[in-house]
């Protein structure tokens, strides 16, 4: 017995990732608006360091430097933001440090491209989705898988959040509720995906695995796309989540007696993964 997803909900997903050069031509000028950091530019008090990522703490020298950083500026570097264009002592950077690898005591400055900024942002709703879906099936089937995975989608979501603090993006999760989003096509999936997993918890279960299959290759194809060491390095912690939450959902569905089939993935793909033993490190999950 199988159970298969509707046509229609395949569909969706096939228009949401088409739809992501479309997506980062629409967030390309609201981006770049993003890029700059009052805090530094318009800091009243720029050589009182208890102020907060005033001018006068990036000098060098300046002993009263920040310690950690200010909250929402993470980063004391953006496209527009004044101080690109001076020496940034490598002692006080905060968050994830670029290389400096010519020893000339200045960071590259590296903001995210258009590209790689709308696949962030298209992926911090994407883990939302995920949150919410499960969310509102543990409460239809009271299955531990689902609060469990839940959580879990809450730490990814973090994530995501921190890389847009980190690269001044605008969040697109203005709404925490659970199926509020910014996106009409993730909340007509949010629909869709929990309409059908009301149906049978064996449905439920396919849901969630279609969901960590759109994940997984949405993440690929993010990785592929970005040249941010960072950004790579918590695609790949959310990646290796979604291993988990394929192999949880389909070993939940095999102990019922059912066969877990490729949804988005190709079958050998599917396969290896669920073939293979969970995964431990990082924030996996
Ligand atoms: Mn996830
Ligand atoms: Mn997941």
């Amino acid at each position: 017995m199988q159970i298969q997803t509707d046509g229609e909900i395949l569909m969706k997903l096939k228009k949401i990732i088409v739809a992501l050069p479309f997506l980062t031509l629409l967030s390309g000028p609201a981006a770049m608006a993003a890029f700059s950091i009052p805090g530094l530019t318009n800091d009243p008090n720029p050589t009182d360091s208890t102020a907060g990522n005033g001018l006068a703490d990036l000098i060098p020298g300046n002993t009263n430097i920040p310690v950690s950083p200010p909250q929402n500026h993470p980063v004391p570097v953006t496209p527009n933001n004044p101080v690109v264009d001076k020496p940034v002592p490598t002692d006080i950077w905060w968050g994830t440090p670029p290389q400096d690898n010519n020893n000339t005591g200045v960071l590259p400055v590296i903001p995210l491209s258009d590209e790689e900024a709308a696949t962030l942002l298209h992926m911090r709703e994407e883990e939302k989705l995920a949150r919410d879906v499960y969310l509102t099936l543990f409460d239809a089937w009271d299955a531990a898988v689902f609060g469990n995975i839940s959580n879990s989608e809450q730490k990814h979501m973090d994530t995501m959040l921190s890389k847009v603090e980190m690269y001044d993006l605008v969040d697109p999760v203005t709404d925490d509720t659970v199926g509020a989003f910014e996106t009409e096509d993730f909340a007509q999936l949010y629909d869709q995906l929990t309409e059908k997993g009301m149906e049978s918890l064996e449905a439920a279960l396919m849901v969630g695995g279609l969901i960590e299959e759109l994940d997984i290759l949405d993440l690929q194809q993010a990785i592929e796309e970005s040249d941010h060491p960072d950004v790579i390095q918590a695609y790949e912690n959310l990646m290796r989540g979604s291993r988990n939450h394929l192999r949880q959902f389909a070993s939940q569905i095999e102990s019922l007696g059912l066969i877990y089939e490729a949804q988005m993935m190709t079958q050998e793909e599917v396969d290896e993964i669920i073939n293979s033993p969970m995964e431990r490190g990082g924030r996996g999950h």
